[in-house]
């Protein structure tokens, strides 16, 4: 498998087939995402979140038209099972969200639940790294912020939309789940139905607080107020993201969530290197070793030490069964 030079030069096909790749764990692909690494980090990742069924999918879909305009190449990773991007939603939507699939500057791919090992997390930064590599500027990632296919949004993002609906009494889960200090912009969205200025009102009013809390003052989050079936507030949420891009660049802010994000990969990779070598571990051994902490014998953090220790030494004693067979 060489994809690598082809995604890197936009290839639709090769990053479409990485992505697969990935996705079926087939051997080699990680690999690939490796070597794509180095050329990352030039993307802006946009966050989108909200409860089911808020408006997500055809705010998205109106962002991509203006993103375009602006020239702006751009990618989208949709993790919600029941997006119209990946044919969950009724045919209306699901036409409306067809309207770039002929465009070459318009990357759309739907992530199933099945597969990914890893957790749905680390499938979406796996996604948006191809994309980045591909040379898109902006990446939107699709996700619900509570419930079934849950992702750290507010961890691989560079900036957090999050949808509200008024009337459906949102904000306070939201306030409950820490996602109101995580979100950059709030969309109001459907403020055409009834409570909508009163929503605003009440998460103006908690954001003035937080704000007072946590004095900042360096990004106001902006609440706007959008109908996205009619195409209302589209602009002013645009002009967010990219204003709030903006001060990311400014302040030091972007380097310190980038950074929180490199943690966050290695730490991954630390996890996925140990796991490996315990799938590779002799398995009667490993049955072993479990027994003796089944009957008290040992403690697991101690067992964990001598397994890490082992590891780097390099193994020992047909501990790791394929390297007593590489070293024979
Ligand atoms: P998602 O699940 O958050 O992605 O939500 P969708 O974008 O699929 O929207 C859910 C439903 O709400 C769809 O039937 C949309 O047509 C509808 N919808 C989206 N925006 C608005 C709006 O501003 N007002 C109203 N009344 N309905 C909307």
């Amino acid at each position: 498998m060489d994809l690598t030079s082809k995604v890197l030069k936009g290839d639709v096909l090769s990053a479409a087939r990485l992505i697969r790749c990935l996705e079926d764990e087939i051997e080699g692909a990680t690999e690939e995402l490796e070597k794509l690494y180095t050329h990352t980090g030039q993307a802006h990742v946009i966050g989108i979140t909200g409860a089911p069924g808020v408006g997500k999918s055809t705010i998205l879909a109106c962002l991509i038209g203006n993103f375009r305009k602006m020239g702006k190449t751009v990618g989208v990773v949709a993790v919600d099972p029941s997006s119209p991007f990946s044919g969950g939603a009724i045919l209306g939507d699901r036409v409306r969200m067809q309207a770039y699939s002929g465009d070459s500057n318009v990357f759309i791919r739907s992530l199933a639940s099945r597969g990914w090992k890893g957790g749905l997390s680390r499938a979406t930064m796996s996604t948006v790294h191809v994309m980045d590599a591909m040379g898109k500027d902006l990446i939107m990632v699709e996700a619900v912020g509570s419930g079934q296919a849950d992702i750290d949004i507010a961890r691989i993002s560079d900036t957090v939309v999050l949808v509200l609906n008024p009337g459906a009494g949102d904000e306070v889960q939201m306030m409950k789940a820490g996602i109101l200090e995580a979100a950059d912009i709030f969309a109001i969205n459907k403020s055409d139905m009834p409570g909508a200025d009163l929503l605003k009102l009440s998460l103006d009013a908690m954001l003035a607080l937080s704000a007072k809390e946590a004095q900042t003052s360096f990004w106001k989050p902006p609440v706007i107020m959008a109908e996205a079936i009619g195409k209302k507030g589209i602009d002013e949420i645009a002009e967010a993201i990219l204003k709030h891009k903006e001060h990311l660049g400014e302040s030091d802010e972007l380097a310190k969530r980038r950074q929180e994000r490199a943690r966050l990969e290695l730490a991954w990779a630390v996890e996925d290197f140990v796991k490996i070598h315990l799938e590779g571990m002799d398995q009667e051994y490993l049955a072993q070793l479990v027994d003796n902490l089944a009957q008290r014998k040992n403690n697991p953090r101690s067992v964990a030490r001598n397994i890490i220790a082992m590891i780097s030494s390099g193994g020992r004693d047909g501990f790791f069964a394929h390297r007593t067979a590489e070293d024979a």
